[in-house]
């Protein structure tokens, strides 16, 4: 396994890029430790799949370089860099049965045949084929052979890095959840160094002890699923992480006082900003709680989730969300007050503050 050194990649995938929206990927500068699970997380077309390609040597960076445990290997192929890759659709030998699908890239490294058998027959277990394993490929179903495709990245275990490229798209919900654990699982297990990207925040977050939020061609965080969730570094992080998202209002500070529309509010621990400048407040829905005393507003719909409420709402004129439990009234006058500890301040979407 490897750690991975991604030392200031930048990509563009046309021949003259001008402007920072010429790339694909602006400036990745950053390392990744021998052994982790990394979830890549971010909307469609914001990179992932390029950066993983990147990583994997099915793609050359424009700039910077890739290294694995130190060494650069950027001019090197997939196959140098020895890593397994699975693709958001099934890649298999349909000709082959389904061992022999497996056991393909193990002989091709020539281990012994009785410790193939061993692995297959493991792997098939795991994926839940082993019913399945002298079919031919072609008759399957193609979540069958997604299953193939895992397994084929997974029943090596000399790898440096495994990626996963969105795998489970064409795969059932139960199944799933199944595989998805049994991945984790297979981690814990074996500590291969994993990348597995993915366009849904669940599957990052149950998935990945790190995870990698990517937002036009940048990374704008690599944290723990609780850092994501209470110290969003950007904006971004705060809308496509949480359902619902933060609440993100424009604002004046000053000193400790935050101004939002004609109300205002004393912060906890100011971020040092000059006199009077225009910031953006975060607060997440779950921090946000009904009082006697505070902030007014005018509620639109209350949905109900099980044991919790969104109260969606308006706040100095823009909607707001707040979550509370099944049980609290919603008084007739509501007001509302920030959990002061819980208050995000960002500049230019960035957050600032203590360790921002
Ligand atoms: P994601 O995997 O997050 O959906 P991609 O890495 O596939 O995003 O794409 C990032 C950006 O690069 C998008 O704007 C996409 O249109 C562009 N792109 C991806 N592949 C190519 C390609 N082969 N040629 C030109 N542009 C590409
Ligand atoms: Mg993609």
């Amino acid at each position: 396994m490897a750690r991975i050194t991604l030392d200031h990649i930048r990509h563009a995938y046309g021949a003259n890029p001008v402007s920072e929206s010429d790339y694909a990927l602006r400036e990745v500068d950053h390392e990744w430790n021998d052994g982790g699970a990394y979830a890549l997380l971010g909307p469609s077309g914001c990179g992932k799949t390029t950066l993983l390609n990147i990583i994997s040597g099915l793609l050359q960076p424009s700039h910077g370089r890739i290294l694995f445990d130190g060494r650069d290997v950027t001019e090197l192929s997939t196959q140098a860099r020895n890593i397994a890759q699975v693709f958001q659709f099934p890649v298999v030998y349909d000709t082959m049965t389904v061992y022999d699908n497996l056991a393909f890239p193990l002989r091709n490294r020539h281990v012994p045949e009785a410790e193939v058998d061993r692995r297959v027959r493991e792997m098939l277990e795991i994926i839940d084929l082993s019913g399945m394993a002298k079919r031919k490929a072609q008759r399957l179903t193609a979540d069958q052979k997604q299953k193939i495709s895992l397994g084929r990245g997974l029943v090596r275990n000399d790898v440096n890095a495994i990626l996963f490229d969105e795998p489970l798209t064409v795969i059932d919900p139960h199944m799933k959840w199944v595989l998805r654990s049994q991945l984790k699982r297979l981690h814990k297990q074996f500590g291969f160094t994993m990348v597995y990207v993915t366009h849904d925040q669940t599957e990052a977050l149950t998935f990945a002890d790190k995870v990698v939020v990517m937002y036009e061609g940048q990374i704008v965080q690599i944290g723990t699923p609780a850092e994501l969730f209470e110290k969003p570094r950007h904006t971004f992080v705060g809308y496509f992480i949480g359902s619902p998202g933060m609440n993100v209002m424009p604002a004046r500070i000053s000193g400790n006082r935050v101004s939002i529309g004609s109300e205002s509010i004393e912060l906890d621990n100011a971020p040092r900003i000059g006199g009077d400048e225009r910031i953006e407040l975060g607060i997440r829905p779950e921090f946000i709680r009904f009082a006697r005393e505070g902030l007014k507003v005018k509620i639109n719909r209350i949905e109900d989730i099980g044991r919790r409420k969104i109260v969606r709402a308006e706040f100095e004129g823009r909607p707001i969300a707040i979550v509370a439990s099944e049980d609290v009234e919603i008084p007739a006058e509501p007001r509302i007050v920030f959990d002061p500890a819980r208050i995000n301040v960002y500049a230019d979407s960035w957050r600032v503050g203590e360790e921002a």
